[in-house]
This record gives C-alpha cells, structure tokens and sequence, in this order.
C-alpha cells in the first residue's frame, strides 16, 4: 500500500458511507492508429506507431453506478469519479486532496470587462498549487499499483512538483530533471519533496533525453506529458466537475491555458464519456486555447488549418506551463478545437502579468501567469466579437501565483 492513500471521508463529507465503486477499465486504445493494449500492465506510448495511448472504459456499466443521485452523495474531489479512472485498488488511489476545486462566480471582474457570466474554476488549491495534481495523482497511483519502483520526469513547473508530492505518498524515489534556469521556488518544491532534481544546461527537451537513459539503463517510468496514458485521465476530471458544478450542462466557452494540452485534451474526452453514460446532451462548449506569444505552435497550427503542429524555435515565456514547443498530443488538441468551433489565441506575457493584477483585485484570487492568460484572451475575444456579453465563460486558473511570486515583486 501506499504511504498515504486513505480518505478521512467522516472528515470531507459527512455524508459518505459507501464504498467508492471500482473502475470499469477495459483497454488503452491507441489515439492514432487504434491499436488495443493491455490495460493491466505498465505503457508509454503506442508499440505500434508511437502515439499517445487512451483509457477505454465500459460506461454502460459506469453508468449504472456513476449516476447523478450516487454522484452527489461522494466526497467531492477527483476520485468520486472512480469508475471511469484507471486506477483499480481502492487502497492504491493516493489522496492528498486532488480536484474538488471550486467553480466562482466572477460577478465583479465579469462586470468589469462587459461579460458578467464569467467563471473561474480554481485549480490553485488542489495539491502543491496546481491542476497537475490531478494528472500526477492518478497516474502515480497506477503507476505505483502496476508496480513501478521508480519514476522521472522532465519538467520546468508544477508538473515536477506534483509527481515529487505523489511519489512521496506512495513511497516511490522520484527523479526530476529541470532546465538550469527554472525558478527556486519549483525547484525546492521538488528537493524538500524528496525527489532527485538534476539541473540540465539546456531546454525540457534536453531534460527529455536525460530521463530517457534513466528509462533505458534503470528502468524508471516515464512519466513525461501524454507519453503515459493516466496523467490525461487524471484531468479529465476537471470536465467531470465542471459539468457537475453547473447543474450537468456545460458553458458556452471554455478558456484553457495550453502547454502539452492534457487537461483539453482530457475535458473533451470527458465530455464524450459523460453523454455516452447519459449524464449531458450533445451540446460542447467552444474551447479555447491561450498561448504565449514567445510559444505558440497550437495557434500557428490552428491558423495554418494544420492538423499537427510544428516546433516552436526559440520558445521563451513567463508562464512556465506554457513553455511547450512541441506537443506530443497536438493532434488531439487541434481536433478538439476544430471540431468544438473553437479557436487558438496568443497572449503577450506583459498582458498576463497586467491581467493577473485585475483578475486577483477584483476575485480575491491570486493566478498563475496561465491563468491569467485566460483572462487577457476573453478581453481580446470580448473585444473582437468572438465572445457575446451574454456568454457564460468558463476561465481556468490552472495554479497559484504565490509560485511566480518574483514575477511582480517590485
Ligand atoms: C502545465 C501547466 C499548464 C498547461 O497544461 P497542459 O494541460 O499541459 O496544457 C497550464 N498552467 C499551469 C499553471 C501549468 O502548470
């Protein structure tokens, strides 16, 4: 068993006496070109054709157990979505206070920008300060109860300090690879975590090639951006408790703070899995990807109308979540806006830092540069026409600002 997986649900609802259900599992399905793996046993990516891999999962029988009545009885945080997790053992599911976050109605700052339906869903206060709790946690659980020993990543952010606080619960050694130049606060996330960090002169994919030889020479897991099939499944949940939290419909428009686009990618299969269980109707929000003007290959892509996207040279922003020059799921993140009506957009990082400052004085919320990007686009898609005052607006702040605290210190 883990160190620390067991939920004190007497404590986070009172409510709750049952059981959580188990998952539903069926197969991992090749995003690309099909090909079925088996779900029970450790993968990257797909043996086949190199893609990423998708959990597969039987909703019909998710859906006699996931209803809305069972739903609202569960502890609200991620794994009240249990049957349609990838995680099987109820005592290998890790819990440090993963998802659950809240959806604020943003009147004051929605009146202020001439759009008074918009919404924040704050994911800054999910575990060490950002949405990369919820991939990190799932997929470190299952990683751990397919027995993993030891586990890397390469990652300039949050991702790095997620993995180290989950593999810390589970007990697993942790091996962090970050560019030289990354921000103290990340990297001493990581160390007091526990985890190895080893500072690489170079870029993230630099730091890429590095856990790559501790793969092949020490056989540590992977657990790079949608090179593993779980860190997706982790924040689909956002979609789950978006739809939840708005009475199961979905908004009008999804804003989304885009790096390697797990937590699109993840909401728009969400949606697909919650219509299939009967949960939602056929309606999508429009979504919606921000980028950084010093990296922005989704927009490039988007506005070429190509369905990959080409590596951004020379990447460099504030937002380190954004700092992604090539996505390993761009298809995927392409195919979801095409296909939602929505569209790519890039911000300066001078506009995120301005737009941090009035989304955190009239919300009482203090975001990430991502998050802010949110903000500095829907003025932008406000402004030209694309959002109508009358929309409702669902912005993500995907982490806290307290971590980039140097960016506005004075
Ligand atoms: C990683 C990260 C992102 C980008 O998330 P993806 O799902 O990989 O696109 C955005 N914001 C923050 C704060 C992040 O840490």
């Amino acid at each position: 068993m883990p160190r620390s997986c067991a939920p004190i649900d007497s404590v986070r609802a009172p409510l709750y006496t049952g059981r959580m259900s188990d998952s539903v599992l069926t197969h991992l399905e090749c995003a690309a070109c099909g090909h079925v793996h088996d779900p029970d046993r450790l993968w990257n990516l797909c043996e086949v054709c190199g893609k990423p891999l998708l959990a597969r999962y039987d909703l019909e029988k998710a859906a006699q157990t996931m209803t809305k009545t069972a739903l609202a009885q569960r502890p609200f945080g991620l794994w009240r979505y249990a049957e349609v997790l990838p995680v099987r053992a109820a005592n290998a599911r890790i819990h440090l206070g993963e998802g659950g976050t809240p959806l604020i109605a943003a009147a004051d700052l929605g009146e202020l920008i001439g759009c008074p339906a918009t919404l924040i869903k704050d994911e800054s206060l999910n575990p060490t300060g950002s949405f990369k709790a919820r991939g990190l946690g799932v997929a470190v659980s299952r990683t751990y109860e397919l027995g993993a020993t030891e586990l890397a990543i390469p990652s300039a952010g949050n991702a790095a300090g997620a993995m180290s606080a989950y593999a810390a619960a589970a007990g697993l050694p942790a091996h962090v690879f970050m560019p030289a130049d990354v921000p103290m606060t990340f990297r001493v996330e990581c160390q007091t975590l526990g985890a190895e960090v080893t500072l690489v002169d170079g870029l993230i994919t630099d730091c890429g090639v590095r856990v790559r030889e501790g793969v092949r020479d020490y056989g540590w897991f992977d657990l790079s951006t949608l090179k593993e099939p779980y860190r997706i499944e982790g924040k689909k949940t956002m979609g789950y408790e978006l739809a939840e939290q708005l009475g199961w419909t979905l908004p009008d428009v999804i804003i989304y703070p885009t790096g390697g686009g797990t937590g699109l990618i993840g909401m728009w299969k969400a949606f697909a899995e919650m219509e299939a269980m009967g949960l939602i109707g056929s309606t999508r929000p429009r979504m919606v990807s921000v980028q950084s003007e010093g990296c922005a290959p989704i927009v490039r892509a988007f506005q070429q109308g190509w369905s990959e996207a080409e590596a951004w040279a020379d990447a460099h922003t504030v937002a380190d979540g954004l700092r992604v020059p090539a996505a390993v799921g761009d298809f995927l993140i392409l195919d979801a806006l095409r296909q939602s009506q929505g569209i790519a957009i890039a911000v300066a990082d001078s506009d995120m830092l301005e737009c941090a400052e009035i989304m955190a004085a009239h919300t009482g919320i203090f975001p990430a540069p991502e998050g802010a990007a949110c903000l500095a686009a829907q003025m932008r898609l406000l402004e030209n026409g694309w959002i109508r005052p009358d929309e409702t607006v669902v912005l993500f702040n995907t982490g806290t600002g307290l971590k980039y605290a140097h960016l506005w210190a004075t």
